[in-house]
């Protein structure tokens, strides 16, 4: 029996780690319906597409030998039997749990209107990494739908390889849903500096392909432009991948419902990273789609799970994006509505402080990361927002 982790990404790995540091002895078995050792995401926008790296496996092979994890790779899970408390897989296996454990990440979003073709991609996966890195030392002219994290580290790759690069995004500017519009527009400026075409407030009507088979050859916006492609990159956001679920009795809503520590609806179903919506301090249920976030999920899950006490420290939350030589961060949780304070901004770099209430609810620095790192434990405090404006 012993504990299986659906996922074969971050936080499975973490999760798996962090049993064995718990001196959990039982059977632990990853289920993975990818072929690779589990990988790390962050660098398929980055250092992958811009061909410096190859090879981001989080653990080599000795790790899941050396700790006695199992691993099932190129299996998916397809159904949950909560009361048999069993897991069932695409090549039929049952495999039989004291606990189960749910990490299956996201699956891109996809325009359901537009037309599948050559040419058309999206980006979650190293292969789909490897593909586009191919794609991009070929293309001339790249338009990128969506200029959320993935769309704009792509659109600065892309310009790497001196692709011509159009970014659409339907909002006012890069980033406005998460960082408000304010500081979307210090991005925007970034890439056009870089040469990108971005061009907000509009969206895509229609991508035109053309030949045998169909490959893309230009994207027609809402207002009736048109422009020519050779390659077009689908960032629009993911969905929880929680279809398989379907039945099983693990309540989802915009990803699975957990309590704080990471319990589902099902008794012995946990869930963690992109794909769980854990409650948060206030009560409510939020999903966050970051890579510390698992880390943190998973050293509460653990525990939790294993009948120990979680740790109670204050988690400040925190995220990266990397764009030409400048790296984006965010720490806190900063929303779009806040009152900015853009403290400094010398054309290209910049630092801003979010207001709420009259506290410092989070910072966002764009190649400063001394100064977000800075106000850590004024976040974590809830500190007046005069503390740091001075
Ligand atoms: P995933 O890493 O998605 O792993 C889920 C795994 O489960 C996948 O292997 C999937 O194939 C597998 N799976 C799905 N369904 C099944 C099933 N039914 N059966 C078996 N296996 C299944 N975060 C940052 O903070 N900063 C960044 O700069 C940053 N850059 C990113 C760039 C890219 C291109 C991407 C895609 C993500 C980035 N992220 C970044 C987000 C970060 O990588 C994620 O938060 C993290 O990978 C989440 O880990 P996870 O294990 O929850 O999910």
């Amino acid at each position: 029996m012993g504990i299986v982790i659906v996922g074969g990404g971050l936080a499975a790995t973490r999760v798996a780690e962090q049993l064995r540091r718990a001196e959990y002895t039982g059977p632990v078995t990853i289920v993975s319906d990818e072929v690779h050792l589990p990988y790390d995401r962050p660098p398929l926008s980055k250092e992958v597409l811009r061909a410096q790296v190859d090879d981001v496996t989080l653990k080599p092979m000795e790790f899941y030998d050396e700790n006695n994890i199992t691993l099932l790779l190129g299996s998916a899970a397809t159904t949950i039997d909560g009361d048999a408390k069993t897991v069932r897989l695409d090549n039929d296996a049952l495999l039989p749990y004291d606990d189960l454990i749910i990490a299956t990440g996201l699956t891109p979003k996809r325009i359901p209107s537009l037309p599948e073709m050559e040419g058309v991609r999206v980006l979650r996966t190293v292969d789909e990494s490897l593909a586009l890195r191919k794609h991009a030392g070929e293309a001339h002219r790249a338009v990128v739908i969506g200029a959320g994290f993935i769309g704009c580290e792509v659109a600065a790759s892309l310009r790497g390889f001196g692709v011509d690069v159009v970014m659409v995004e339907p909002q006012p500017a890069p980033l406005a849903s998460v960082l408000g519009a304010q500081i979307g527009n210090l991005v925007a400026r970034l890439h056009r500096a870089e040469g990108v075409d971005v061009r907000t407030g509009i969206g895509v009507a229609e991508i035109v392909g053309g030949g045998t088979p169909e490959r893309v050859e230009k994207v027609v916006l809402s207002d009736g432009s048109a422009i020519e492609a050779d390659l077009v990159v689908v960032g629009i956001g993911s969905r929880p991948a929680t279809d398989w679920l379907e039945g099983s009795g693990v309540a989802v809503d915009n990803g699975i419902i957990c309590d704080n520590v990471g319990r589902t609806t099902v008794p012995h179903i946990w869930a963690l990273g992109d794909v769980a919506s854990w409650q948060d301090a206030t009560g409510h249920q939020a999903r966050v789609e970051h890579w510390s976030n698992v880390a943190e999920q998973a050293r509460v899950l653990v525990p939790s799970l294993l009948g120990k006490e979680p740790p109670q420290a204050v988690v400040v939350p925190y995220f990266w994006s990397d764009q030409y030589d400048v790296k984006i961060q965010c720490l806190g949780e900063p929303e779009a509505d806040d009152i900015v304070h853009l403290v400094e901004d010398d054309g290209r770099k910049f630092l801003a402080y979010y207001e709420r209430e009259g506290a410092l609810v989070g910072v966002v620095g764009g190649g400063m990361p001394g100064k977000v790192m800075k106000v850590r434990a004024k976040i974590a405090a809830g500190a007046a927002i005069s503390e740091v404006l001075g």
